[in-house]
């Protein structure tokens, strides 16, 4: 299956809920613009490299569009669209005043080098930057991009439109970041979960979490239900898992992760596991917080854990997603769950505008409110309308965009 196709199906399930017209239908899922660049780059040793980049411009009924940027050698046309439509249903089910967006270049950033990447970013922004803009298209990290390749993109636009930190998200904390956006994602994880385990009546310190990534989703993630006394049983990163039923020593993965270039590669103090044999393992919450399409009709029914937070964009398709209703597993999915990184990126955008740094507790307590009320309202939604999380997230994303799109007026 496309990832496309996945996220069609998912729209549609809530359109019909919401009675909206086939003519609506074709409009929220048609994207408002699509650009595909090629970036030729002189690589360190000489040689000439193009790559293709790709900016998905999805929606802008509620506000700019926003969303990150993929740098990864799978990145592709389709799934840039599909994630670009998850940006605009996320922004709305957060109620942030944004649209969604998506971008991202076909590449492996571990095999070039920092200026090579930089190279190859400031090139992207030459062909990009009419349509980015802090009215218009705000670009975020994504897979393999980080807050360095946030700093070259301001800088870069800065070139073509004068001084303008509002121009992106996810900066260095030293050059117009907001404190606490790196971390957001991977925090806001933790805090839904916790927030879910609440309505479920499970206890946190009864509560076994595998989780699939140990990038910045996933290492967050774990951090912070480490700290909410969650006993985290596995992580993994591409090369490979860690597992210890009585629960890993969190801080000292992280620790050991900083100090090898991000890689939990060669850790020695638990039992070494594949990436297949992780989703397997006997646990109560699942999250992955990598790939996507990682959850499919052919792995669902080998999955232990009642409860699957998805940290990652459309970890699982739609047909084991099926599956896992049917047999009574909550998902909480990604469009909520991973929403912490965008929210925290409207409070960098805001601060940007207003020259003013918030504190980190403050960041941290306005991304708390945030995620309560969106998580109420969605769980709210599911009990009225008997319905999975999903839908009931797409329900409330898709009917403030198409409200917003009749209340603009269609002429
Ligand atoms: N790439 C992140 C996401 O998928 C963050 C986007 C942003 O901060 O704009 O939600």
């Amino acid at each position: 299956m496309k990832a496309l196709d996945g996220t069609r199906l998912y729209f549609n399930r809530a359109a019909d809920h919401l009675e909206l017209s086939e003519d609506m239908r074709r409009l929220l899922l048609t994207a408002k613009r699509e650009v595909q660049v090629q970036v030729p780059v002189e690589m360190d040793n000489g040689q000439l490299q193009t790559f293709i980049g790709y900016r998905v411009q999805h929606n802008d009924a509620r506000g700019p569009m926003k969303g990150g940027l993929r740098y990864h050698p799978e990145v592709d046309l389709d799934e840039i669209r599909a994630l670009a439509s998850l940006m605009t249903w996320k922004t709305a089910v957060v109620n942030l005043p944004y649209g969604g967006a998506k971008g991202g270049i076909a590449l492996d950033p571990t095999k070039l080098s920092q200026r090579e990447l930089q190279r190859v970013t400031r090139k992207f922004v030459d062909e990009l930057h009419d349509v980015f803009g802090p009215n218009n298209d705000i670009p975020a990290p994504d897979m393999g991009t980080d807050s360095q390749v946030m700093a070259w993109i301001m800088n870069q636009y800065q070139r073509y439109h004068g001084f303008n930190p509002a121009c992106v998200t996810g900066k260095p904390v030293e050059m117009y970041g907001a404190p606490g956006r790196e971390e957001a994602t991977g925090r806001g994880v933790g805090i839904l979960l916790v927030k879910l385990l609440g309505r479920m009546g499970r206890k946190p310190q009864q509560t076994r979490v595998v989780i699939q990534g140990f990038g910045n989703v996933g290492s967050h993630t774990a951090w912070f239900l480490n700290q909410a006394e969650c006993k985290v049983v596995a992580v993994s990163d591409r090369d490979g898992g860690f597992f210890n039923p009585g629960g890993l020593d969190v801080p000292a993965m992280v620790r050991y992760a900083h100090a090898n270039h991000g890689s939990i590669r060669g850790y020695k103090e638990a039992e070494p596991i594949s990436n297949e044999a992780m989703l397997e393992l006997p646990c109560d919450v699942l999250i992955p917080a990598a790939l996507g399409g990682v959850i499919t009709s052919k792995n669902v029914k080998k999955i232990n854990a009642p409860i699957i937070i998805e940290g990652a964009n459309n970890p699982t398709w739609p047909d084991a997603d099926d599956i896992l209703y049917a047999d009574g597993r909550t998902v909480l999915p990604d469009i909520l769950a991973n929403a912490g990184g965008v929210t925290v990126s409207y409070f960098e955008w805001a601060q940007n505008r207003q020259y003013y740094q918030w504190t980190l507790d403050r960041v941290r307590q306005e991304l708390d409110r945030v995620l309560t009320q969106s998580f109420d309202a969605v769980w709210e939604m599911a009990q009225q309308r008997q319905v999975s999380l999903r839908t009931a997230a797409y329900i409330l994303g898709i009917g403030r965009v198409s409200r917003a799109t009749v209340l603009g007026g269609i002429t």
